[in-house]
Formats: C-alpha cells, sequence, structure tokens
C-alpha cells in the first residue's frame, strides 16, 4: 500500500506542472534567453543546485542551429535579430538584416498590435541582446545610437544598465531620461531605487536602470534578475488587455565562460533559473502565457570532464570565444508544441510571430536550417 501512496504523490506533482492543458495560442509571449547557455552550461547548473532546476519542468524540448548569415559562429547581435526579426543577418548587427535594412522585431510588432512590451536583461539595456529587438543598427558597438530606440518604440518596460548611454551622450550631449520622462515614461534607477523597492504604477510605462554601465555580476551581489522575472509579466499584463511580449535575457552566462570562470557561469546559470521559475509560476497561474527559454549560442566549448563528480565538477573551456553547437529550446504553455524538434533560429521569430497571428515580416527568411 506504501509504495502506492508515494507514486500517487509524485503523479500529483508532475500533473501540476507538465500535464495541464492549455489553449493552442497564446496571448502573452515570455522569450528568455541565456546568453552563451549550451547544453553544458545546463549541465553544471543542474549539477551544482542539487541536480535540480526549472528547466526540467517545460514539457517541450527543441534544439535550432545559430549560425549567421556568412559564418557558422554567431555574435549575439545576429543572434538575437534572428529571433527578433526571423533573418540571417551578419555578426555585430542589430536589428538590420544582411544587406542592413532596418528590419520589423517582435516587439515592434507586438507594440503595433497594441501589446504592452518588455526587455528585461543583466548588461546594458543597449547591449547586442536587448538593443537587436528594439534598435536597428549595423554596429552593436554604436550605445548611444542604440539608446536613442528606446524613445521611438513605445515599450512598456525596461530594466537593466547602461544609464550612461542614456544620461552622458558624447555624440549629442542629450539627456535621454529627461525626454524619456517628458514622454510620460517613469524611469527610476539604482542611485535612487532598489528595484525591489521600486512598485511601478501600471498607468505609466516604466524603466529602471541598474547601473551606469554595465551591472555586476551574480557573484557580486547583482540580484535583480529574478525579481524582475516576477515583477515584468505582473506590470506588463496591467498595461495592456490585449496580451504582451516581453524578452528576459541572462546575459552573464556569455561574460563568465567568456572569461573562462566556471563557478560564475553557474551562478549567473542558477541566477537565470531563478527568474525561468518565476516566469513559470506566473504562466502556470495565468493560463495564456507561453514561455519560451533558449540561447543566442554556446559559449566556451565548455566542458565536464572525467575526474570530477556530482558535487565537485570538473570544468574546462576550449575557447575564449562562442561556438557552433546547436542550443536547446524549452517551451511551456500555449503552443509549446511547436517547438518540439530541430530546426533553425530563425524559425523561433516565425512561430512567435504565428502564434500571435502577426502578419509577416517582409524580412524574415523562407523556414530555414538551409540558409
Ligand atoms: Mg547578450
Ligand atoms: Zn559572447
Amino acid at each position: 500500500m506504501l509504495p502506492l501512496l508515494l507514486l500517487f504523490a509524485f503523479q500529483q506533482t508532475g500533473e501540476q506542472t507538465t500535464n495541464r492543458t492549455f489553449g493552442d495560442k497564446p496571448k502573452n509571449i515570455i522569450l528568455m534567453i541565456g546568453d552563451g547557455m549550451g547544453l553544458t552550461q545546463i549541465t553544471a547548473g543542474l549539477y551544482s543546485n542539487g541536480n535540480s532546476l526549472y528547466l526540467e519542468k517545460f514539457p517541450i524540448t527543441g534544439l535550432i542551429t545559430t549560425h549567421s548569415a556568412k559564418n557558422i559562429v554567431t555574435d549575439s547581435g545576429a543572434g538575437a535579430t534572428a529571433f527578433a526579426c526571423g533573418c540571417k543577418t551578419f555578426n555585430g548587427a542589430v536589428g538590420v538584416c544582411k544587406d542592413k535594412t532596418p528590419c520589423l522585431t517582435i516587439l515592434e510588432q507586438a507594440e503595433q498590435q497594441g501589446l504592452a512590451t518588455g526587455l528585461v536583461t543583466t548588461s546594458s539595456v543597449t547591449h547586442a541582446t536587448p538593443a537587436s529587438f528594439i534598435a536597428h543598427v549595423p554596429d552593436r558597438s554604436n550605445m548611444e545610437a542604440i539608446a536613442t530606440f528606446f524613445l521611438q518604440t513605445d515599450i512598456d518596460l525596461f530594466i537593466g544598465g547602461g544609464m550612461k548611454y542614456f544620461t552622458q551622450r558624447i555624440s549629442d550631449q542629450r539627456n535621454l531620461v529627461e525626454e524619456l520622462s517628458a514622454k510620460g515614461v517613469a524611469v527610476s534607477d539604482f542611485s535612487k531605487k532598489k528595484l525591489c523597492d521600486a512598485s511601478p504604477a501600471p498607468e505609466r510605462p516604466f524603466g529602471w536602470f541598474s547601473a551606469m554601465e554595465e551591472p555586476e555580476s551574480a557573484e557580486k551581489g547583482r540580484d535583480y534578475l529574478p525579481l524582475a522575472g516576477k515583477m515584468a509579466p505582473d506590470f506588463l499584463k496591467k498595461r495592456s488587455a490585449k496580451g504582451f511580449f516581453l524578452m528576459i535575457e541572462g546575459a552573464q552566462i556569455d561574460w563568465a565562460c567568456h572569461a573562462k570562470n566556471a563557478p560564475s557561469a553557474v551562478r549567473e546559470m542558477l541566477d537565470f533559473d531563478a527568474a525561468i521559475g518565476e516566469a513559470l509560476k506566473f504562466a502556470e497561474a495565468d493560463g495564456q502565457t507561453l514561455v519560451i527559454v533558449t540561447a543566442d549560442h554556446e559559449t566556451g566549448g565548455f566542458a565536464l570532464e572525467q575526474g570530477g563528480a556530482r558535487d565537485s565538477l570538473d570544468m574546462e573551456f576550449n575557447t575564449a570565444g562562442h561556438t557552433a553547437s546547436l542550443v536547446p529550446v524549452f517551451a511551456y504553455g500555449p503552443g509549446a508544441k511547436q517547438f518540439g524538434g530541430v530546426y533553425d533560429n530563425t524559425d523561433i521569430h516565425v512561430k512567435m510571430r504565428e502564434l500571435f497571428g502577426f502578419p509577416a515580416n517582409d524580412m524574415e527568411s523562407s523556414r530555414s536550417l538551409k540558409n
């Protein structure tokens, strides 16, 4: 009798997380990008966390190719532009396709259709990954130009670093925080308020800067990503009855792997996973939200080597750069079934757009493992 009872208890837990039935179309999409998060980064996070990650709760998994227009190894600009616009582009590009034409992003499409939109990152908000959803520049290093696009799109929420590209501008001396405030955006920053003390009013768009430049690492005490993962969906849901598109990035998994700092990579992975947990809790309660977790590329040729144990991993890097290996996709909620299988990073855009029912973006490539 007892073993049967135990089995029943386990099944109950499983049912709550994976067997819930959803409709076919989401009202809201939360796209979560672990920059540089390959399978080994996930595996290292799993074993370092008592063999447990929120990622295990996703019922659907897939794999994507990540090459850019000409290179087998992508950078984060081309990788995020593939998700944002559905086109292959050159490394270094942000929101432009390979002929440098600006492409309408899924965030801009959502804005046009009356949905609420948001960007959350642990880099500067002008950094390549978030920038690819809102800006259109052929050179990702042009941070001041990227910042101006936050005034051109009616984005409802942004959280991340990089305030100096808004307030200490060398190119034109504009103060974009003042301009955003004049537009009605409630902008706050680390010097005035911690994110946990900010309670954004849904009547106004909200922005919060974590640092003048790039935020600290999770190891050094940066702690806002899981909180933002909880706050952002709650806020955006109140901003529009039509739904929302939210991108949340764990940016510094990539940076830790470039630095070949394995403990930091694990810390960043677990910080991102905690934010994933918050997004999942929202989606589970809401029932109309699709959560997609993926990566733009793997970083470091990361390996867990022989000789390590589950509680003391032997972690090595093969390169200080990115690699071309397939990266995983995890999906939960209405439409999640679409994300199983092996396909291309540009198809993430196509699938999100089709699920939202938005018209085709002129620049998106045809479906495209071959492109
Ligand atoms: Mg990034
Ligand atoms: Zn990188």
